[in-house]
């Protein structure tokens, strides 16, 4: 995988990513000095995070449908548009 290019966490230059949003030259510093741990880790979504994601998104919606709660009212409640809400609704085989 290539490396991206980033403007480095720390003090703006812009090189190659070494990790934590630092460039080799201050990832080195910070892991020599122990400070590594002040620059948060930066994993990119993967398709497997994403699916788990959207299928806890879809679970929490039609709890919501199956306890009560207008359409509208939960799929606003989830952040998912109406039109996904009948999607979801619809792989069920109808309302839940
Ligand atoms: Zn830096």
């Amino acid at each position: 995988m290539s490396r991206r290019t980033v403007a480095c966490a720390c003090c703006g230059a812009v090189g190659p990513h070494r990790g934590r949003g630092l460039i080799a030259s201050c990832y080195g510093r910070a892991y020599e000095e122990g400070t590594l741990d002040r620059w948060p880790t930066v994993r990119r979504r993967t398709a497997r995070r994403q699916g788990a994601r959207l299928r806890e998104r879809r679970a929490a919606y039609l709890a919501l449908r199956t306890s009560g709660m207008k359409q509208a009212a939960a799929a606003a409640r989830v952040g998912i548009s109406v039109k996904t809400a009948y999607r979801y609704e619809h792989d069920e085989g109808g309302r839940p």
